[in-house]
């Protein structure tokens, strides 16, 4: 372990003994500094060994142990062994924040930065799932693919608005995406926005400008109703937060939240359990809730998968600020490219979970009835 990183274990295991809170960042949804440095010193062995990302907790989505043994596998198509299928490995959940051609902060791209991902996400043969889509497991994309989800925090106007004509003003990020569908039509024009209590500052006209969202299956999600740190909040102000944030999102998009993100990806730790916040009655119910960096995600039909904290990569060039050297998108996707065993390869059926015979025991049980080896 490198020694700047033994620095950040002792750094961060001190600051939880003495229960100090790590500081929110004003900018947006940056956590700490140290924090990539933890993190990333779990998942780089990982990566480059070949086993499951360290990052998610161990046991997974809950789920009743079966009373009867699941079926075995069965073989799968020749199709999906030719493009090596794996349906158990890593996915990159993408997090932006705004779009601005000048004056940003360090969480936020460029036009020119975010059309020149989106490209290298096109040309590498990743395709768009929402966060919806990935945390229900409907991975539709053709065999050989790649998922990628791609999440625009906060509701910025810069991530979408509709000029005179109603159409994506340009450099907006919808306008972007559909740019890159325009010129690569296998790269769907889907991503997620996680919106506080004024969606993209369109007040009035919030209604009319998710319905052109939704319509076109980009997905709306709860992400708290003024973006506070909720790390060491009470309860019932963070409760307050997360449903009023969710009247929010039903008006604007007409159905409640999946999906969920932690503003700055900080948890609550006002519980046992931070899972405690994942659903609330008729009031909440989301089925994946995600942080704020610095792993790819585990696969959705992975034993290892925790759906209340589910890792995202800050978009951002190989820099060495905050870890972005190795913890960023830039960095993870050359990694990705480089140890392709470990990412995430559709078999092109949606209905199948498939993936090579040394990885299969991977598989959470409640797939096992969909599970196809080779
Ligand atoms: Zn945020």
């Amino acid at each position: 372990m490198p020694t700047l990183h033994k620095f950040a274990v002792l750094v961060i295991g001190a600051a939880l003994l003495f229960g100090l809170l790590l500081p929110p960042d004003d900018d947006g949804d940056r956590t700490t500094v140290v924090k990539p440095a933890v993190q990333g010193t779990e998942a780089v062995p990982a990566a480059v060994s070949g086993g499951p990302t360290a990052s998610a907790s161990p046991g997974g989505t809950p789920s009743a142990a079966p009373s009867t043994p699941p079926p075995p596998p069965q073989p799968a198509g020749a199709q999906a062994a030719q493009v090596k299928a794996n349906e158990l490995g890593q996915v990159p959940v993408i997090m932006y924040h705004r779009i601005l051609a000048k004056g940003g902060s360090e969480i936020d791209r460029t036009p020119g930065e975010l059309r020149a991902e989106l490209e290298r996400l096109a040309k590498g043969n990743y395709v768009p799932v929402t966060a919806a889509e990935f945390v229900q497991g409907r991975i539709d994309i053709p065999a050989g693919a790649h998922p990628v989800v791609l999440t625009f925090d906060d509701g910025n106007p810069t991530q979408f608005a509709l000029d005179a004509a109603g159409n994506p003003a340009p450099d907006t990020a919808v306008a972007i995406l559909m740019e890159m569908h325009a010129k690569y039509p296998a790269f769907r024009p889907v991503a997620t926005f996680f919106v506080n209590k004024d969606p993209f500052q369109l007040g009035e006209e919030a209604n009319a400008g998710v319905s052109w969202l939704v319509q076109r299956g980009f997905e709306i999600a709860n992400h708290t109703y003024t973006h506070p740190n909720l790390a060491g909040m009470p309860t019932a102000k963070v409760e307050s937060e997360i449903a009023k944030a969710e009247e929010v999102v039903k008006k604007v998009s007409g159905s409640p939240s999946v999906t969920f993100a932690y503003p700055f990806g900080n948890t609550p730790r006002t519980r046992a359990k931070d899972n405690a916040f994942v659903s609330k009655g008729d009031t909440w119910q989301f089925q994946g809730v995600f942080l704020a960096g610095w792993n790819p995600s585990v696969s959705v039909f992975s034993k290892e998968f925790d759906n209340t904290k589910i890792s995202r990569i800050r978009s951002e060039d190989k820099v060495k600020k905050d870890g972005c050297d190795k913890f960023c998108s830039t960095a993870w996707l050359e990694t990705l490219d480089k140890n392709p065993d470990n990412r995430y390869t559709s078999d092109g059926d949606p209905a199948a979970v498939t993936a090579p015979s040394g990885s299969i025991s991977q598989l959470a049980p409640q797939y096992a009835d969909r599970a196809r080896v080779y």
